[in-house]
C-alpha cells in the first residue's frame, strides 16, 4: 500500500520526544505493556533508527530514554541504556522496507486472543480499515531476539502494514509515529469488535471496493492528526505525559 505521509505537518518534539510521547500515549490507551516498543527512522539519516530503551518504564520514560541504533551494524550508537531485546523486529523491517518510517510492537489482549484461536485479525470495524483483509499470522510466540527471527517476522509482514505473532503480540509498520499511535489503538478496537461479533454470529469483513473506500477516508492526514490530538490530550489531561521531556 502507499505509505505517503508527506502532507502531514511534522510534530516538533524531536525523535526522542516524539517516541516517548507515543509510548506513553499507547500505554495510557491500554495497548502497550511493560515490554512494548515504538521506533522511527531518523529524519536525516535513513541508516539510523530511534527506539525506547529496554529498561525505561513505558509509563514514565522520557525523551532521554530513547536510544539510537545503527541499522547497518545493529549496534546502539554511543553509550547508555540498550535497545529492547526485540529491536530486531524493527531493524529487519527498516532494512527490507525503505517506505517504512515507523514501527510499533506490543501485545494487545484481543489481537493476541484472536491469534491464539487461529482467527486472523480482519477489518470489521471502520477504524480498522487500514488493515489488510487477512492480517498474516507469524506462527511462533518466542521472543524475536535474534537477527534470524527478526528477518522471519519482516518476511511475514511482507509489503503489508501488520502481522500478528501468534500467542505473543502484534507488529505494525507505517509512515509515521502518529500513524503508529492511531493504528495500534484502532487495531485493538477492531479486534475487540471482531471478538465480540464472533460470539453472536459471523462478522462482516470489509473487502474489495468497500475496504478501499474506507481506507482512503481514514488515511486523510486531518483524520490522522485528529486521532493523535485526541490520544495526546486524553493522556496529557490524565497526567500521563508529565515530565516526558526529562
Ligand atoms: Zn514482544
Amino acid at each position: 500500500m502507499a505509505l505517503a505521509a508527506k502532507e502531514l505537518p511534522a510534530l516538533d518534539f524531536g525523535c526522542g520526544g516524539l517516541i516517548a510521547r507515543a509510548v506513553r500515549m499507547i500505554n495510557h490507551a491500554g495497548c502497550m505493556d511493560m515490554n512494548g516498543h515504538v521506533s522511527m527512522r531518523d529524519h536525516e539519516d535513513p541508516n539510523m533508527m530511534w527506539i525506547n530503551s529496554r529498561k525505561a518504564s513505558r509509563s514514565s520514560l522520557t525523551a532521554r530514554d530513547v536510544v539510537p541504533v545503527d541499522l547497518r551494524t545493529g549496534k546502539r550508537i554511543g553509550i547508555g541504556d540498550e535497545p529492547p531485546s526485540e529491536f530486531h523486529i524493527h531493524r529487519e523491517i527498516y532494512l527490507r522496507r525503505t517506505d517504512v518510517a515507523a514501527v510499533e510492537h506490543s501485545h494487545p489482549e484481543h489481537i493476541v486472543t484472536l491469534s491464539i484461536a487461529g482467527k486472523p485479525l480482519q477489518p470489521v470495524f471502520a477504524v480498522g480499515a487500514f488493515l489488510p483483509e487477512n492480517v498474516p499470522i507469524f506462527p511462533h510466540a518466542y521472543l524475536i531476539d535474534t537477527v534470524e527471527r527478526g528477518k522471519a517476522v519482516a518476511l511475514a509482514l511482507g509489503e503489508g502494514t501488520a502481522v500478528t505473532l501468534r500467542g505473543h503480540g502484534f507488529v505494525i509498520a507505517g509512515p509515521s509515529v502518529e500513524h503508529m499511535v492511531n493504528w495500534i489503538v484502532s487495531a485493538e478496537d477492531n479486534a475487540k469488535a471482531q471478538f465480540n461479533a464472533l460470539q453472536i454470529g459471523e462478522p462482516h469483513v470489509f473487502r474489495g471496493e468497500e475496504l478501499e473506500i474506507m481506507r482512503a477516508q481514514i488515511a486523510d492526514p486531518k483524520i490522522v492528526r485528529k486521532n493523535w490530538d485526541y490520544h495526546y490530550e486524553t493522556a496529557r489531561r490524565a497526567g500521563a505525559l508529565d515530565g516526558v521531556d526529562g
